[in-house]
């Protein structure tokens, strides 16, 4: 399925480089164009279009999922973990026209969150989604190449469970608002130059949420929210480089009135390893030979990142800094299903202490090689 989505920047025909402004004209003249009002003649190609669209935006618009969506595009987020299945982009939102009758200047000024109040007393009290949280871990070289499962704490906003979020002692009494009649909203009539204007404001005696209360759950305070910590399981996928994302889609904030739950963003940091560097996809690495190594050739025994141990052979007259490339050993790609390789560069390690047998056996040897060789443009060995 991931597959076969477009880039979300072609649907929004705006280059990787596009600022938020150009991001939303386009999704403004894309949301226009595709609306299924106005498109009654093909109204479900429209729709498709319609939700390619808002999806692309609703991505796009945003810079923590904007920048997760550059780093890992449609499938990475989706493919991590999986065993909670909360690893996407949010999708939800226009699931359908069915059953609605929705304008386009409702869609448009609910996406853009204002503009006009209209039918804000409709939207200002009713479901919510609850806020995205973040939270940094730091992980080791080796659990970034293997991918790893963590448990991680974390104080977030719950439900409470004694009210389940309404605020009211059980079994009190709730009365709607009569200052707004439930709606959460005042509407006010003023004559202005232009003739009679309808403006609406948050109603205050009920603070928007159309309901009075009149005892207030003990638990919670009325706030019908607690602050919890919540120990929570997360799967760093194989190949996670540092600064990525995990999203755990469900695990922020609780919504406001029976909203769904916000996301949790958790960023991910690499210890520093004393023997590996990452470099894109590949595992660079310095391994040390001795001279007699490097001349007359060797086979060694190169540390894997995932602790084996993999026998190479390095030729005879190995210069030093020489790169070796043992392929496939590198980084799993997140996004493709590629792999990087171990690339290992070799360092000839002059001896410093030698024994007496072996100071003679380099003095024999310094009588049957030249001098010191000519000194040459590229590197003194050429
Ligand atoms: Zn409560
Ligand atoms: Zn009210």
């Amino acid at each position: 399925m991931a597959d076969s989505k477009r880039d979300y920047y072609e649907v929004l025909g705006v280059e990787k480089t596009a600022s938020d402004d150009e991001i939303k004209k386009a999704f403004r003249r894309l949301a226009k164009k595709y609306h299924p009002d106005a498109n009654p003649d093909n109204k479900k190609e429209a729709e498709a279009k319609f939700k390619e669209v808002n999806e692309a935006y609703e991505v796009l618009s945003d810079k923590q999922k904007r920048a997760t969506y550059d780093q890992f595009g449609h499938s990475g987020a989706q493919g991590f973990g999986g065993q909670n299945g909360y690893y996407s982009y949010s999708t939800s939102g226009f699931d359908g026209f069915d059953g609605f009758d929705i304008d386009l200047d409702d869609i448009v000024s609910s996406i853009f969150g204002g503009g006009r109040s209209r039918r804000s007393s409709r939207t200002s009290n009713g479901p919510a989604k609850g806020a995205d949280l973040r939270q940094d871990i730091e992980i080791t070289f080796e659990d970034s190449y293997l991918g790893v499962r963590k448990q991680i704490n974390i104080y977030r906003d719950e439900v409470c469970d004694v009210c389940h979020g309404s605020g009211a002692k059980p079994g009190s009494k709730i009365d709607t608002c009569s200052m707004c009649g439930g709606t959460g909203q005042i509407r006010q009539v003023q004559t202005t130059l232009f003739g009679q204007m309808q403006t609406s404001r948050t109603c205050t005696a009920c603070g928007g949420t159309g309901k009075i209360i009149r005892e207030t759950c003990e638990n919670c305070r009325g706030k019908g929210k607690v602050r919890k910590q919540a120990r929570i399981n997360v799967s760093i996928p194989a190949g996670i480089d540092d600064g990525q994302t995990v999203v755990l889609r469900g695990e922020g904030a609780p919504g406001q009135n029976g909203g769904p739950k916000g996301d949790l963003y958790i960023v991910v940091h690499i210890k520093h390893h004393p023997l590996y560097v990452r470099k894109d996809d590949h595992v660079l690495c310095d391994i040390p030979v001795t001279v007699t190594q490097a001349t007359l050739g060797a086979e060694l025994e190169i540390p894997m990142v995932d602790g084996s141990k993999e026998r190479f052979k390095i030729p005879e007259g190995t210069q030093t800094g020489t790169k070796f490339k043992i392929k496939q050993k590198g980084f799993s790609s997140i996004n493709r299903n590629t792999r990087g390789d171990f690339i290992f560069t070799v360092i000839v390690q002059t001896p410093k202490r030698l024994s007496k047998e072996q100071r003679e056996l380099f003095e024999k040897l310094a009588k049957t090689m030249n001098e010191q060789p000519p000194v040459r443009r590229k590197g003194i060995f050429g």
